[in-house]
């Protein structure tokens, strides 16, 4: 289960910084976050409950391309 964009959690305002937000759980800067859910810190309560939610963190899942093996040459 994946979004477009992790866009929907608390931010608050940098201080003294009018137009700069963060997260306001884990303080990272929306700009370095840049609407993934990697960007926010492993800590952070809004990636860990949507982690929790079944949302991917990344997209290169190299756990899918596991081969199938069937039970043919089954002796
Ligand atoms: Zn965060």
């Amino acid at each position: 289960m994946k979004k477009l964009y992790y866009i929907d959690f608390p931010q608050e305002n940098l201080e003294n910084q009018m137009h700069n937000y963060r997260c306001a759980y884990c303080k990272v800067e929306t700009t370095t976050i840049n609407g993934n859910l990697e960007g926010h810190l492993p800590s952070c309560e809004y990636r860990i409950k949507l982690e929790n939610a079944g949302y991917d963190v990344i997209s290169n899942d190299l756990s899918e391309t596991l081969a199938l093996h069937d039970a043919d040459d089954f002796d």
